[in-house]
C-alpha cells in the first residue's frame, strides 16, 4: 500500500473546489492518512520545487503558492501515486481531458489545482517535508 502526498493549491480553496477534490479521491478508494492546512514558506517551496528553480518565472510559482493558505494531505491505496496523477491529468490545465481533475477545474499551467507526489522516493521525501511525526496515522481502508 501507497502513500501519496496531495497538495490543495490556492486556486483550489479560492474557488471552494477542495470538497469536490477530495470527494474525488474518496470515491477512487484512497483513504486519508493525513489532512492539515498550513501557510507554504519560501524556504519550503525552494527545497518543494528545486526542480524549478532555475526557471525564470519561478518567483511567480513560489508567489501563487504562498499567496493563501494549502491544504497538505497524505492519501493512501494501491498504486495510490500513479493513480492520482491519472485522476489530475497533466501539469498544463488547458491540455487535461475532461473528466481529470485539472481539465475540469484547472485554469492554465499553473493554476492547476492540485499538486501530488510523482513517484515513490518523492513522495517518500514529500511525506518527512510536509508531516511531522504524530500527524500521520494507519487507518485501515473500508
Ligand atoms: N509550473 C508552471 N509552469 C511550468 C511548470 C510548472 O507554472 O512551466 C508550476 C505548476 O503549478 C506545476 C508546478 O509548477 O504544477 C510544479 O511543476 P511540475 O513540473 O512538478 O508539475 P506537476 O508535477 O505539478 O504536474
Ligand atoms: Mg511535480
Amino acid at each position: 500500500m501507497e502513500t501519496t502526498v496531495i497538495l490543495l493549491k490556492p486556486d483550489c480553496l479560492a474557488a471552494a473546489k477542495a470538497g469536490e477534490v477530495i470527494g474525488r479521491f474518496e470515491a477512487a478508494g484512497f483513504v486519508i492518512r493525513g489532512c492539515k492546512m498550513m501557510q507554504l514558506t519560501s524556504d519550503l517551496l525552494r527545497e518543494h520545487y528545486s526542480h524549478l528553480l532555475q526557471l525564470p518565472f519561478y518567483p511567480e510559482i513560489e508567489g501563487f503558492m504562498m499567496s493563501r493558505p494549502v491544504i497538505a494531505m497524505a492519501i493512501a491505496g494501491d498504486n495510490v501515486i500513479e493513480r492520482v496523477r491519472d485522476l489530475l491529468g497533466p501539469t498544463n490545465s488547458t491540455k487535461a481531458p475532461k473528466g481529470t481533475i485539472r481539465g475540469d477545474l484547472g485554469k492554465d499551467v499553473m493554476h492547476n489545482v492540485v499538486h501530488a507526489s510523482d513517484g515513490l522516493e518523492t513522495a517518500a521525501a514529500e511525506l518527512k517535508r510536509f508531516f511531522a511525526d504524530g500527524e500521520l496515522f494507519d487507518i485501515p481502508a473500508g
